[in-house]
């Protein structure tokens, strides 16, 4: 593994040997010194560090040198390098110089020659420890910016693999995965439960394919594949996804040299695969509520065609029903052979005729007809003629009258008739044309025309009567007295 590395620059031999025999034994073997006699130096020094990848913690520089001076090196490097920390080191070194140094190159600290060594060691100390400090801030923003972007993605409306796959994408971007930007993703497939990869980025297949592998291994992993014939050596991290404590997949991530088993990145690939699994649960969720809705909608569909056709059905039996009842209503009220009204619809239309009459003080005419010599025609014809002549007679009688007047067949011949506003003129004139025309039809009966005549009795309907019980008593009698006068008559009673 490569060193971290500290900078000492000065033009002067002696001082840079005494200053790194101090430095190696104050920090040991932890850090590799580099020296340079001058500014330039230093600077390709820096640059060839910056090329292999090398971390520089620390530089501490001589001032007053040929060429170069020392504030403005570390005025330079400090561009370079924003997370390296400058120590001065001087003995003749203006209080200008100085303050240039500590505002372009946010010197850590100034150093007089001769030093006291314990000043500089733990001067030296002290500025390691703060470099540290300030690189694992670094590192933490940094996973936290990472886990707060995944997080986000765990929550944008897209489909799983995508949403899989930009997550790697924001992990490998990552500073210490960032190098390699290698990595894939192994979710269990739902039906067989095999490792399917899911999303790989730079083709960072699971080498754990290739050889031997404990599916069950709930560590997070650092691993290492020696090279072979075919192959380069890898290290990767391998970790699982674990969702109610079962492994549901892998995450692999390849990682440099630099930050291998590092507890930070460690932490932070478990952050990472804590999130992962968030999002196989939403997506296991989303799945089954989908799988749900599908049979609900089923089940909805299925209920509304049922009730559709329930709801034809009744509609059918309603229209049934409704035919029905007006054929009920129909053969309740009228009579069958002449389509007048019945004797029970007639009562009621003439009682609320007479009711009407009598609450507003109006004219109104009762009149009862009776066909004369029925019985006869009955005896030498048939019954069957004499139906149909009844059903011509009713004829006859409604053409004469007018629309508003109520007309019945009240038994077998007879016939019974009431005139709203109308008075006994009006009413004898009706009757009369009623009379003529029943006695001037001719009635076709099986080739043989058949006259007939009809008696006419008529009565007022009083104003003190609220029914027509007396008024057709009375026109009843006039009918009598219309027979016993021989017939083809009218009488008023
Ligand atoms: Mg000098």
């Amino acid at each position: 593994m490569n060193k971290p590395v500290i900078l000492c620059v000065d033009d002067e031999r002696i001082i840079l040997s005494s200053l790194k025999s101090q430095l190696v034994q104050t920090l040991g073997e932890e850090y590799r010194i580099e020296v340079a006699e001058s500014g330039e130096e230093a600077l390709e020094i820096i640059e060839e560090l910056i090329e292999q990848k090398q971390e520089l913690p620390l530089i501490i520089a001589d001032q007053i040198m040929g060429g170069m001076y020392g504030d403005e090196l570390l005025a330079r490097a400090k561009k370079i390098l924003p997370d390296t920390l400058s120590i001065m080191l001087t003995g003749q070194a203006t209080a200008e110089s100085v303050g240039e140094a500590v505002n372009k190159a946010s010197l850590f600290r100034y150093i007089s020659k001769p030093w006291n060594e314990d000043d500089l060691t733990l001067t030296i100390r002290s500025a390691i420890c703060h470099y540290k400090d300030q690189r694992e801030l670094k590192r933490h923003e940094c996973h936290q910016e990472i886990l707060n972007q995944v997080l986000q993605l765990a929550l944008a409306p897209m489909p799983f693999e995508d949403r899989i796959t930009q997550s790697l994408a924001v992990i490998l971007s990552t500073e210490c995965f960032r190098s390699l930007n290698k990595g894939s993703i192994y979710i269990s497939d739902r039906e067989h439960e095999d490792l399917v990869v899911v999303s790989q980025i730079n083709r960072g297949i699971a080498p754990d394919n290739q050889g031997d592998f404990d599916t069950n291994d709930k560590q997070i992993r650092l691993i290492r594949t020696p090279a072979s014939s075919d192959t380069a050596a890898l290290t990767y991290y391998r970790a699982p996804i674990i969702l109610s404590n079962k492994i549901f997949g892998f995450l692999y991530i390849y990682v440099d040299n630099r930050h291998q088993q590092n507890i930070q990145t460690t932490g932070f690939i478990s952050s990472i695969c804590h999130t992962l699994a968030g999002m196989l649960r939403l997506a296991q969720y989303n799945l089954a509520l989908e799988k749900h809705n599908t049979v609900l909608e089923e089940l909805v569909d299925q209920r509304t065609s049922q009730l559709n056709q329930a709801l034809r059905k009744q509609e059918q039996l309603n229209d049934i029903l409704l035919e029905a009842n007006q054929k009920l209503e129909y053969y309740a009220t009228t009579d069958e052979l002449t389509g007048l009204m019945n004797r029970r619809s007639f009562f009621n239309r003439a009682d609320q005729e007479a009711a009407r009459a009598h609450r507003y003080g109006r004219n109104a005419m009762m009149i009862m007809l009776d066909v004369d010599f029925f019985k006869e025609v009955n005896d030498s014809h048939g019954h069957h003629i004499g139906d149909k002549l009844l059903a011509k007679v009713a004829q006859v009688i409604k053409a004469n009258i007018r629309e508003h007047d109520i007309l019945g067949r009240v038994g077998g011949e007879e016939f019974a008739i009431v005139m709203p506003e109308t008075d006994l003129k009006e009413a004898h004139e009706i009757c009369e044309r009623v009379r003529l025309a029943v006695s001037e039809t001719n009635i076709e009966v099986e080739g043989t025309a058949v006259c007939v005549s009809i008696s006419i009795g008529m009565s007022e309907i009083r104003r003190d009567e609220l029914s027509i019980g007396n008024a057709m008593i009375r026109a009843d009698q006039a009918l009598y007295s219309a027979k016993h006068k021989g017939r083809n008559l009218i009488s008023v009673n």
